[in-house]
C-alpha cells in the first residue's frame, strides 16, 4: 500500500523509524559535464514506511522542522554517510566527497556540529568526504549565527555548499557576507527557458559568483541543452537527473567504481592587483571607487566573442545620457547598439586587453534607446582591462566616457574642410585668413601639404618672406599690402612669383570690416597664372 502519512502519523512513527532502520539515504552523483567525471554526491533521505510506502522529504522534513525532530534525522543521515564512506575506505573504492543537507533548524542547535565531529571520529572519515549543504534561510535566525556555525564547519575542516542559491530574493547580500565553498544554482528556479529571462538570470548569477571566485553546481539538469547551456556560461558541474536520478547504495557503489573521479576546481582567477570579489563589499575601497571616483564604470563578461554587462554604476547610466533604468542597461544586448564596423572596432580593443593585460582604449558609436528618451546615437570612449579569467572566459572592467559631443565638433570640422579641399583642388587655389589685429595668418590645407606651413602663422607676413615663399624683391610692396589693409583697404591683387621657382601666382586680398568699418581680416588667396 502506498500513502502519503499525516502529520500524527509521521511524529508517531518517527521513533521506530530510526530505530528499525527504515529511513535510509539515496545517493545523487555530482558530474563534471565537460570530463564526465564525478566531483561528489549528495546524500538524500527517504523514509520507507513498512505499511504506508515510500515516504519524501518535502512531506516529513516540514514535519520534522516543525517538531524539534530535524536534527535527530539530519544526524542519522550523517551517521549514515559516514559508515558508508568508512565502507568505502575499507573495502578499497575510491570514494567522492558526498554533502548532506543541513536543516536551518540545526543550525541554531548550538552543539549540532560537535555531535557531527564526534560521529566523523567515530568512523574515522577525513572531513575532505563530507561536505554540507545550507540554504540562504540559514541566515533568517541572523547573520551572526550562520557565520559562527559556518567558521566552525570550516575550522574542522568541511566543505559548505550553498543549496538552492538564487531562490532567496536577497540572495547577492547573504551570499558576499557568507564565506560558502560551493553554489549550487537550481535550473528550476529559473523556469528551464534557455536564453530566455531564466537563462539571463543564471548566467549572471554564475559570473557574480565566479566573482568570488566559488565554484557553481546547477542543480536540478534533466536535459543535455540545459547541461550544455550551463556549460557554456562556465558552470561545468551538474547534478541531475540527465546524469543520475538519486540511487540506493549499491547502485552508487556501481557508479563509484565505473565513474573516473576528480576533485572540485576553482572557478576563476581574479587578477591580483584587483580584488574582484570584494567589489561586493560595500565599504571596500573597489566599490568606492565603482561608485564615486570613476566616471562611468561597466563590468562586463567576454567568452567566444559574447559580452554579457554584470554591473554597472549610476554614473554610467548618465554618461551614456538617456535616462535609461539600471535595468534597463543591464538587459540591453551589449552588441546590440554597436553596428558591424563598432562592435569589430570594440572587439578588437577587448583582445588587445587580453593579450596586452593592460589598460585598452577605443572610441565606439552606439545606437542607444530607452523608453523615456526615444533613440540616439552616442560615441562611448571606453578604458578597459582584464580582472578575472576562467578558461577562455574573461572579466573586464571598463571606465567609459561620453564623447559624443567632442566627436560630432570633429566631424562637422572635418566636413567643412572636406568642401573647402574639393572647391580648392578645382580651383587649384590656395588660400588663408589674415587677423589685422594679431597679425596671425590661418593657411589652408594646401598651403600646410604644398608649403610645409604650420596651422598659424605669427607676425604675418615676415614668415613667408624669411622662408622665401614671398621673393626678395616683392617683399617690401607684400608687407605694405598689410599695413594698407590695416588702414581699410578693401581690395588688392598683383601677380606675384612665389615660391624660389618664381612660379606666378595671381594674389588677391579681400578685406572684411566689422559694423564700425574697422578691419577684422582679409582672405587671401593665390591661383597659379596659366598661360593662354
Ligand atoms: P535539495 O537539497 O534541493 O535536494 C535536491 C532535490 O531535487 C532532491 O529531491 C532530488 O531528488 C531532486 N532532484 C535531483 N535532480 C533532479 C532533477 O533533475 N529533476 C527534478 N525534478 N528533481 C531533481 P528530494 O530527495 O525529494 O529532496 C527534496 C528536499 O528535501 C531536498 O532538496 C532537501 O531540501 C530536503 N532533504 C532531503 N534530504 C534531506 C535530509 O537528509 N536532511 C534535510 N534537512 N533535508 C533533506
Ligand atoms: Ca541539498
Ligand atoms: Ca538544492
Amino acid at each position: 500500500m502506498q500513502k502519503r502519512m499525516t502529520e500524527t502519523e509521521i511524529l508517531e512513527n518517527f521513533d521506530s523509524a530510526l530505530q528499525n532502520e527504515d529511513m535510509f539515504i539515496l545517493y545523487q552523483p555530482k558530474i563534471n559535464h565537460t570530463t564526465g567525471r564525478m566531483i561528489g554526491a549528495e546524500a538524500l533521505l527517504r523514509w520507507k514506511h513498512p505499511e504506508y510506502g515510500i515516504q519524501y522529504p518535502s512531506d516529513f522534513i516540514p514535519v520534522f522542522e516543525n517538531n524539534d525532530l530535524i536534527y535527530r534525522a539530519d544526524l542519522y543521515v550523517f551517521e549514515r554517510v559516514c559508515r558508508f564512506q568508512r565502507k568505502c575506505l575499507d573495502s578499497g573504492v575510491s570514494p567522492v566527497p558526498v554533502s548532506v543537507n543541513l536543516s536551518r533548524f540545526d543550525i541554531y542547535k548550538t552543539d549540532y556540529i560537535d555531535e557531527m565531529e564526534s560521529i566523523r571520529k567515530k568512523y574515522d572519515i577525513p572531513t575532505r568526504l563530507l561536505h554540507t549543504e545550507i540554504t540562504e534561510t540559514s541566515a533568517i535566525g541572523g547573520m551572526e549565527l550562520v557565520t559562527d556555525v559556518l567558521q566552525k564547519l570550516h575550522g574542522f575542516g568541511y566543505i559548505v555548499e550553498m543549496d538552492d542559491f538564487g531562490s532567496g530574493y536577497s540572495s547577492l547580500n547573504v551570499l558576499k557576507d557568507l564565506p560558502v565553498d560551493i553554489i549550487k544554482l537550481d535550473m528550476r528556479f529559473f523556469s528551464g527557458e534557455i536564453g530566455g529571462r531564466g537563462g539571463a538570470i543564471i548566467n549572471a548569477v554564475v559570473q557574480m559568483t565566479k566573482w568570488l571566485d566559488t565554484p557553481v553546481v546547477a542543480e536540478g539538469v534533466e536535459t543535455v541543452e540545459q547541461a550544455d547551456y550551463m556549460k557554456s556560461i562556465g558552470c561545468n558541474y551538474i547534478q541531475g537527473y540527465l546524469y543520475s536520478k538519486p540511487v540506493t547504495e549499491e547502485e552508487f557503489l556501481q557508479k563509484l567504481n565505473k565513474l573516473e573521479h576528480e576533485p572540485v576546481a576553482h572557478a576563476m582567477n581574479i587578477i591580483e592587483e584587483m580584488d574582484a570579489g570584494r567589489f561586493w563589499d560595500p565599504n571596500s575601497l573597489e566599490t568606492l571607487i565603482f561608485n564615486n571616483f570613476v566616471g562611468g564604470a561597466v563590468i562586463f563578461s567576454y567568452y567566444h566573442g559574447e559580452v554579457e554587462i554584470l554591473r554597472v554604476n549610476q554614473k554610467y547610466i548618465r554618461e551614456i545620457g538617456m535616462n535609461m533604468t539600471e535595468k534597463e542597461v543591464l538587459n540591453s544586448q551589449p552588441w546590440g547598439t554597436c553596428d558591424a564596423e563598432n562592435k569589430k572596432i570594440y572587439e578588437d580593443t577587448i583582445l588587445r586587453a587580453i593579450e596586452t593585460m593592460d589598460e585598452e582604449t577605443c572610441d565606439t558609436w552606439r545606437t542607444v534607446c530607452s523608453k523615456i528618451c526615444g533613440e540616439d546615437k552616442v560615441c562611448i570612449r571606453s578604458a578597459m582591462r582584464v580582472i578575472g579569467k576562467a578558461d577562455d572566459r574573461y572579466l573586464l572592467y571598463v571606465m567609459i566616457q561620453n564623447v559624443t559631443a567632442e566627436k560630432k565638433r570633429y566631424a562637422e570640422l572635418a566636413e567643412s574642410d572636406l568642401r573647402l579641399r574639393a572647391a580648392s583642388e578645382q580651383a587649384n587655389i590656395y588660400a588663408w585668413e589674415y587677423t589685422v589685429a594679431t597679425k596671425q595668418m590661418r593657411p589652408c590645407f594646401r598651403c600646410m601639404r604644398d608649403l610645409g606651413l604650420p596651422p598659424v602663422l605669427e607676425n604675418y607676413p615676415e614668415p613667408v618672406i624669411e622662408n622665401g615663399i614671398f621673393p626678395a624683391d616683392y617683399a617690401d610692396m607684400y608687407r605694405d599690402w598689410h599695413k594698407q589693409i590695416a588702414e581699410g583697404v578693401e581690395h588688392l591683387e598683383a601677380i606675384i612669383p612665389l615660391t624660389v621657382g618664381r612660379v606666378p601666382f595671381h594674389v588677391r586680398y579681400t578685406t572684411e570690416f566689422d559694423e564700425n568699418g574697422k578691419p577684422l581680416k582679409a582672405y587671401g588667396s593665390a591661383t597659379l597664372v596659366v598661360d593662354e
